[in-house]
């Protein structure tokens, strides 16, 4: 058969996962250097915040309704430390790392309209950004999202505060309800049924159950596969046959909460290839689709099609 139905070994993911687990921590250690600083200038008001629970409750995810500004500084000094970071894990891209570098500190581009605007799920400007200033889309793209994280992680907490009340579990949904991205992975407990979701762009985790595509909610089994590498059945893509979406999957007896997401989703991407070479997708981490429309309303216009009630 074509190279696109054989899907590397579990042997070599595993061994690309190890290698991106220095990054991840370099990256946890970095989140960590942050967390008694205050990173927005404005948040939204507790009173406000009491809408959440309405909010979840309605479908809606929480980071289109409740606005967070950011100072002018915190995003200068998190972009360059994270350049850093990055440079010194991945030192084949120093030169583009070197330009991104370059194209803020010579003051061309503003580090708080750059995150502002990968925070804002701002795909079409963010591509206008990169192109206006010749940075390598996959590398800005990498970098922003793991930027961005930085403020939506705390975003996240922030407006979790208040609603330990809510059952995750009710939620129902594929796309995350912090920050509306689909799930990056999905991570399945030995023997058991359910699955827990996990969001690369804010890092929430939420339940979907197992036989459901996280994309268009089909529960049929008959129009859902699981394919992956044949030495390593612990590795896996969800395929669905009726959207043509799918996402990663990892059954691992490490709970949920202590799980090295980072370094499995960077260290699995033979399975991404693995999966498009076989006609499925996956949405960017951007949910970049097109120049001309607002992703954050295609973001939005998109679920709005999904059979919300499925
Ligand atoms: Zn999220
Ligand atoms: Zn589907």
């Amino acid at each position: 058969m074509s190279s696109a139905k054989t899907s590397s070994s579990g042997r070599v993911i595993e061994r690309e996962v190890r290698r991106f687990e220095a990054f991840a921590d370099s990256f946890r250690n970095f989140r960590a250097h942050f967390d008694n600083e205050r990173i927005f200038i404005e948040e939204p008001s507790d009173d406000s915040r009491g809408a959440v629970a309405g909010h979840l409750a309605d479908g809606r995810y929480l980071l289109h309704a409740f606005k967070y500004q950011f100072g002018k500084k915190m995003c200068e000094r998190a972009a360059f430390q994270l350049l850093e970071l990055f440079g010194s894990h991945l030192p084949v891209r120093k030169r583009d790392l070197a330009h991104i570098r370059m194209v803020f500190s010579s003051g061309r581009l503003d580090a708080r309209e750059f995150v502002t605007t990968v925070f804002r799920n701002r795909g079409d400007r963010f591509l206008d950004i990169v192109r206006e200033h010749g940075m390598e889309e996959d590398l800005a793209t990498f970098w922003g999202v793991y930027l961005a994280r930085l403020f939506r992680v705390r975003a996240a907490r922030h407006l979790r505060e208040d609603i330990d009340f809510f059952d995750w579990r009710d939620w129902r949904k594929g796309f995350c309800p912090i920050c509306g991205h689909w799930p990056a992975m999905a991570h399945v407990d030995p023997g058991e049924t359910s699955r827990t979701l996990w969001c690369l762009n804010c890092g929430t985790l939420w339940p979907l159950q197992r036989h459901q595509c996280s994309c268009c909610l089909n529960e049929d089994r008959r129009r859902l596969d699981l394919l992956g590498p044949v030495d390593e059945p612990s590795l896996r893509v969800q395929v669905c046959h009726d959207c043509r979406e799918y996402l990663k999957e990892v059954c691992s007896a490490v709970h949920v909460d202590k799980f090295p997401f980072d370094a499995y989703f960077l260290g699995s991407h033979s399975l991404d290839l693995f999966a498009r070479g076989q006609g499925f997708t996956h949405e960017s981490a951007l949910a970049v689709e097109s120049d001309n429309t607002s992703s954050e309303a295609h973001l939005l216009t998109h679920r709005m099609r999904l059979p919300w009630d499925h």
